[in-house]
């Protein structure tokens, strides 16, 4: 049985609160907004609640969870030996989307970190999320509210499609905020290392911190994470059931991007398939060939990619409603919200091709 519970984002029902945080204190799990997109939280420190959020999502027990804390003295429970890097990101980017990892404390289950000896951790800018975790008085172990492998949810209609039934609660707060997860910084790494691209810029991070963060391939979605240091990178992820091409501009050229993303979907129409094409503001008009086995949906404009990035994964979920054989997606400069929406589509796509 799930429970859905409905309040305004910003000034969360002090009753619904307390029904949810009375769900994850009797061992419950419980999905609730977050700004970057809906979590599924169990108090981190009830394994067998933790548990239920791996049985739940169908998550590998090895991609460990990132843990969730209301206020500053919750880190201590968590995290120790914390460096004084990871001190100076804090004071300026939390509560916020930037996830650091630290050294775990003993205390936290091993369950919670895929076996590792760090946590991630961090505080969540939602009004919902804070007062839920204030209420319950614990950290929260809590991973996006998908099943694994799909496209993270922004809005409570996604957690239902895919956990009805498998979750205690859900809160449904309307849309997130930023529609794409948080920035992932291992800080414990000297350099630092970005484990994943996220809300935040890395620019900005860079700025704060002083010093270069390293982004490896598989931040940039390249190539799969061999390492133990980025757990998690190696599954697939975002995917919609319809296949996706993901067509990459080699150049700040869009003219290039539009001729191979034309031609590409003519193909396939002429042969008779329905196909969608995922394209900006700026270029859309390109697509609208005069035939009914062509769907053309806007991802945002590239001038804006704040909007790009919170549209990402609701276009991605609606595809697989369009009945198309093919799905069609223009890429992005990596520079920005270009590095985590290219990052999410290159992991999303099941072919890339480059303009
Ligand atoms: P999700 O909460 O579903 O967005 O996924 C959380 C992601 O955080 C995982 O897939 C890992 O990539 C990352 N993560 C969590 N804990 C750790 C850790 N201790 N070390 C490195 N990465 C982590
Ligand atoms: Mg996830």
């Amino acid at each position: 049985m799930t429970i859905i519970l409905r309040t305004d984002a910003f000034r969360p029902d002090l009753q619904v609160i307390k029904q949810a945080a009375q769900i994850l204190l009797g061992g419950g799990i419980v999905a609730f907004p977050t700004e970057t997109v809906y979590g599924l939280g169990a108090v981190v420190f009830n394994e067998e609640a933790v548990n239920k959020i791996f049985w739940a999502k169908r998550r590998p027990p090895d991609n460990p969870l990132i843990i969730h804390i209301s206020k500053i003295s919750m880190l201590d429970e968590v995290a120790v030996d914390i460096p004084e890097e990871a001190f100076r990101l804090i004071r300026v980017f939390w509560p916020g989307p930037l996830t650091l990892i630290l050294n775990r404390n003993p205390k936290v289950p091993k369950l919670v970190t895929g076996g590792l000896d760090t946590v991630a951790v961090r505080m969540p800018a939602h009004p919902v999320a804070l007062s839920l975790i204030d209420e319950t008085g614990f950290p929260l172990a809590a991973p996006s509210a998908n099943i694994a492998g799909r496209p993270s949810p922004t809005t409570a209609e996604h957690v239902i499609r895919d956990l009805h039934g498998r979750v205690d609660a859900v809160i449904d707060a309307g849309e997130t905020i930023y529609g794409v997860e948080s920035t992932i910084v291992n800080i414990l790494s000297k350099p630092p290392v970005l484990l994943r691209p996220g809300a935040y810029l890395v620019e900005d991070i860079e700025r704060v911190l002083g010093t270069r963060i390293i982004v490896p391939d598989y931040a940039r979605g390249l190539r799969e994470s061999d390492t133990a240091l980025a757990p998690g990178l190696k599954y697939r992820h975002y995917s919609p059931e319809t296949p996706l091409i993901l067509v990459e501009p080699l150049s700040s050229d869009l003219s290039k991007l539009v001729d191979t993303v034309k031609e590409l979907s003519l193909k396939y129409i002429k042969n008779g398939f329905k196909v969608c094409v995922i394209a900006s503001k700026e270029t859309l008009s390109n697509y609208a060939f005069n035939s009914h086995n062509v769907i053309v949906l806007s991802i945002g404009s590239r001038l804006n990619l704040f909007e790009v990035a919170k549209n990402l994964f609701k276009v991605l979920r609606s595809l697989d409603d369009l009945g198309c054989s093919v799905a069609i997606v223009e890429g992005f400069e990596e520079r920005g919200l270009g590095l985590t929406i290219m990052n999410r589509l290159r992991k999303a796509s099941t072919l890339k091709i480059q303009a």
